[in-house]
């Protein structure tokens, strides 16, 4: 089955580097789904280049007075089809909770976009051997529906450091999180996925597919990514 490879551009880039990017993005030919998510200010390009794209975030309410902020409703209307939601980064630095990420989740869906829901522990869970303590109980507090949604699992310590999970626990932390949510949703890994680990990564068989960080925004890694 193809992969869903997801590049993931954080708050990056100039309009002339994401048009670079795009322009590379709209050349590579492979078998698998890849879907790009620039930031707000850039999703226009990637419509523009026809390429399938997402937002990182959006707002938690319909419409109104939210100074601020992007509704699911707009960005559907804008041609997104994903949109990333609790990813560790919104969870820490804008103190987003599972409940919060549910109700985006939910007005993501009631408009037509496909979640990308971001689940993982932090170091010192992981140190604690309580991975799949933790990510259970992230997702009994996510309620997800039965629909299209991919779960990506996200390490937290694993992104941007260039660390990841050794294979054998990325392997049973997704045959988890499938089993758990039986066998529903696509799931996805995220951290620090390269050019180098990303093959191994690949075989692993309840593995759907990547989100990437800084490797997407390096063409040639990224390439390389796409083509597992
Ligand atoms: C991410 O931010 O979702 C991510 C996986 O980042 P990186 O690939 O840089 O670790």
């Amino acid at each position: 089955m193809n992969k869903l490879i997801v590049a993931n551009w954080k708050m990056n880039c100039s309009i002339d580097e994401a048009t670079s990017l795009l322009q590379h993005l709209q050349n590579i030919a492979c078998d698998n789904d890849i879907v790009v998510c620039p930031s707000f200010a850039h999703l226009y390009l990637a419509k523009e280049f026809h390429l399938t794209f997402g937002a990182q975030n959006c707002a938690a309410t319909e419409n109104g007075a939210f100074t601020g902020e992007i509704s699911a409703a707009m960005l559907k209307d804008m041609g997104c089809r994903y949109v990333i939601l609790g990813h560790s980064e919104r969870r820490q630095l804008f103190q987003e909770t599972d409940s919060t990420i549910k109700t985006k989740l939910n007005k993501a869906i009631e408009h037509g976009l496909t979640p990308i829901v971001c689940i993982g522990e932090p170091l010192d869970t992981y140190k604690a051997g309580k991975t799949k303590e933790y990510i259970k109980s992230q997702l009994d507090n996510l309620e997800l529906p039965a629909h299209n949604i991919a779960i990506a699992y996200e390490p937290i310590w694993a992104i941007g450091s260039g660390l990841i999970p050794s294979i054998e626990e990325v392997s049973e932390i997704l045959a988890f999180i499938t089993s758990y949510t039986h066998n529903q949703f696509r799931t996805l890994y995220g951290g620090s996925v390269s050019d180098k680990n990303c093959i191994s990564l690949a075989d692993i068989k309840d593995l759907d597919g990547f989100l990437v960080g800084g490797a997407s925004l390096k063409i040639e890694q990224f390439k390389t990514i796409c083509h597992v």
